[in-house]
């Protein structure tokens, strides 16, 4: 067991959103949310990964459990730094992917840049291809469970293949 929520409920103010969510999560396994705009979605995610307290009910976590979140406010890139920089999270040429090194070249081009991309600034690069800087920022970082709030929002045809291919992946 990953996760379990018992009878989770939240609002803001006196304005409820959403009452008696109970359901668990493990290895393997993948949830979806649906609901109307508006409904809570979101919000259930930010409980799931701590940045917000339920007002009601109770939730586990399996001890030292890394929860990723990739929303819909993503990450702000710096739009000066250069692909090499930033599709590395610590800024070495070396990657640290699911304890194995990569190098950044080879990390590039997973994420379909070519040789000839590495050293332009981000600002150079068209929404989709900044879009794929962002997965590959955020496939780096090590996570027990990954929460995807809207991840296909702007993303074109090459990012979704990405991201569908870092999903089947993720173990
Ligand atoms: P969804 O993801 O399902 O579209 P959200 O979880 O983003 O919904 O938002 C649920 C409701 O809570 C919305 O009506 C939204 O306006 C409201 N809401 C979101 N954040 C706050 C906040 N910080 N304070 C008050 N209300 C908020």
């Amino acid at each position: 067991k990953l996760l379990e929520m018992q009878e989770v409920a939240f609002g803001y103010g006196n304005q409820l959103l959403f009452q008696n969510v109970s359901f668990q999560l493990s290895p393997q396994s993948c949830l979806g949310v649906i609901g109307k705009n508006g409904s809570g979605k979101s919000t259930l995610l930010k409980i799931i990964a701590q940045q917000l307290r339920p007002t009601a009910g109770q939730i586990f976590w399996a001890k030292d459990l890394q929860v990723v979140l990739f929303d819909q406010h993503r990450e702000q890139l710096d739009l000066n730094e250069t692909l090499r920089s930033a599709l590395s999270l610590s800024g070495s040429d070396q990657i640290w992917y699911r304890e194995e090194q990569i190098h950044v070249m080879t990390w590039a081009k997973k994420f379909l840049f070519r040789a000839d991309q590495i050293e332009m600034p981000l600002q150079a690069l068209s929404g989709g291809e900044r879009a794929r800087v962002l997965l590959a920022r955020m496939m780096q970082q090590p996570a027990d469970i990954l929460l995807l709030d809207e991840p296909t929002n702007d993303l074109d045809i090459p990012a979704l293949e990405i991201l569908e291919e870092s999903l089947l992946d993720f173990p």
